[in-house]
């Protein structure tokens, strides 16, 4: 049997797309800066599917591309550029949808890895629940990709990162075999925690199937308020004051005046607040009951609140956190800009947000810098358009972070993207470590090759 009969054979005939005019979409990544030719597109349904894929791939010594709902940022779910001499099978997953039972007394349930975040929020609240994680890309972003890249969001604050969902999983290693733990068992100390350890693998050491996750409780009322301050500084101030107030805070984003005004002009509506301060904090509560009265409290008793607004209705909040959420599709109508997604400890956030023009102007005097972010985490997305030296612009602020303290890769993972600068997060120690991992899980590296690991 050839290698493509064999595909055919795994997943059905229907579901190996060879035609380029077929692959293209899924061979391009959201951003349209990373692109790569596959052999083949191939879309299983069920651990079976992929195990027979991964051993098809394996006997051929064929690598394999993982992807999910293609909105990663780092260019890890997409074959690599240029000419390959052994282009890679684009393995996708998004027909791996199967959503499990919600089971109220663990406050659990198990979804196929290619279940969107959208569909297995909605599945959640059906049964009186909800799920912890949400992000922008919800409606194409998948269960696996959100675990493989350990996605943080907007709730992070609240409910912590993908990995702390994370109660079991499934998934194929490349020879085929299927490990599966997805009883979801409240205490289990029995050892190395696998599903731990493929949460920010980014599709090098197995390809995730099924997921058990963990669910919280429904918060149904909402308050959202946008504040405008002077700056990232007082940013920090104001959400260090209203933390001990509000136990319900579940969301604190950052964004600042530039891109508020390119997102109100991409959303065609008047940026509120306008001329009011250089920076702007979404704060969102939670709770039973309304939470609208104690967070006004809180903020009546903050200095740092230069002007406020605080949502009156559904329509209102959802206004205000697309002014937020609207951030990247906005910066992408001006171009592909290098994208890189960084943290520092909390408390060196506005040295960061003062030093980036000047650390990137340095490398690209003429690009032009958009910022915005997770404030309670102090993660920054940095984004930069017009960069001819994307290298240069990479490394220049990369560095910065280093130097700083933080991470390369808050949640957006390290993909093709940042792979080279992983040294600036990760002692050469942490590294031979993952390497050895990497082995174990992948001896001939045929997962994902040039993602997360630097070449050698
Ligand atoms: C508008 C927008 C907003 C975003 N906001 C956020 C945000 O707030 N926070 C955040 O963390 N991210 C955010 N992202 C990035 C992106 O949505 C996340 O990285 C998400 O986790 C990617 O999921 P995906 O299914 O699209 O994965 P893909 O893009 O398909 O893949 C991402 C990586 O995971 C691997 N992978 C995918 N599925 C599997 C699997 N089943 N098994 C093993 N490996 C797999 C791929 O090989 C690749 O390395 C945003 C993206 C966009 C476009």
């Amino acid at each position: 049997m050839t290698f493509e009969a064999a595909l055919r054979s795994a997943v059905g005939p229907e579901h190996v797309l060879i035609d380029p005019d077929l692959r293209a979409s899924y061979e391009r990544d959201w951003t349209g800066r990373f692109s790569g030719e596959s052999r083949a597109v191939v879309r299983p349904a069920t651990a079976g599917e992929v195990a027979r894929v991964l051993e098809a791939c394996t006997g051929a010594r064929v690598p394999v591309v993982v992807q999910g709902g293609n909105t990663g940022l780092v260019g890890g779910g997409v074959p690599p550029a240029g000419p390959a001499d052994n282009p890679p099978v684009l393995l996708v997953t998004t027909r791996l949808a199967d959503l499990g039972e919600v089971s109220l007394a663990a406050r659990q349930v198990t979804v196929g890895a290619g279940t969107t975040l959208a569909a297995l929020a909605a599945h959640a609240r059906a049964a009186g629940l909800d799920f912890g994680v949400d992000l922008a890309a919800r409606e194409s972003a998948t269960a696996g990709g959100m675990v493989a890249t350990n996605a943080g969001g907007i709730r992070v604050l609240r409910h912590g990162s993908m990995r702390e969902q994370v109660a079991g999983v499934e998934a194929v290693l490349a020879d085929g075999r299927i490990v599966s733990r997805l009883d979801g068992l409240a205490k289990d100390s029995t050892g190395y925690d696998i599903g731990h350890l493929l949460a920010g693998s980014e599709g090098t050491l197995a390809v995730l199937t099924r997921l058990r996750l963990r669910l919280v409780a429904a918060e149904p009322e909402r308050a959202v308020a946008f504040v405008a301050v002077a700056g990232t500084s007082d940013a920090v101030d104001l959400l260090a004051s209203i933390l001990p107030k509000l136990p319900g805070l579940c969301a604190a984003e950052l964004c600042f005046a530039r891109g508020v005004e390119l997102v109100a002009r991409h959303l065609g509506i008047r940026p509120p607040l306008e001329g009011a301060g250089d920076a702007y904090v979404l704060v969102e509560v939670a709770g039973e009951v309304d939470p609208v009265d104690d967070l006004l409290a809180a903020l009546a008793s903050c200095p740092q609140v230069l002007d406020a607004t605080v949502a009156a209705s559904a329509a209102d909040r959802a206004r205000l956190w697309a002014l937020r959420e609207g951030h990247t599709e906005a910066i992408s109508t001006l171009g592909v800009p290098v994208k890189l997604d960084v943290s520092v400890p909390v408390t060196r956030l506005a040295e960061l947000a003062g030093r980036l023009p000047d650390a990137v102007a340095a490398a690209e005097p003429a690009a032009d810098l958009l910022i915005f972010g997770h404030l309670a985490e102090a993660n920054l997305h940095v984004n930069v358009l017009g960069a001819a030296d994307t290298e240069g612009v990479t490394s220049a602020v990369l560095s910065l972070v280093a130097s700083l303290g933080g991470s390369i890769s808050s949640e957006h993972g390290v993909g093709r993207a940042k792979a080279r600068w992983l040294g600036l997060s990760r002692s050469r120690a942490e590294i031979d470590v993952m390497r050895s991992v990497k082995a174990a899980f992948d001896p001939l590296g045929l997962l994902n090759p040039g993602v997360l690991l630097p070449a050698e």
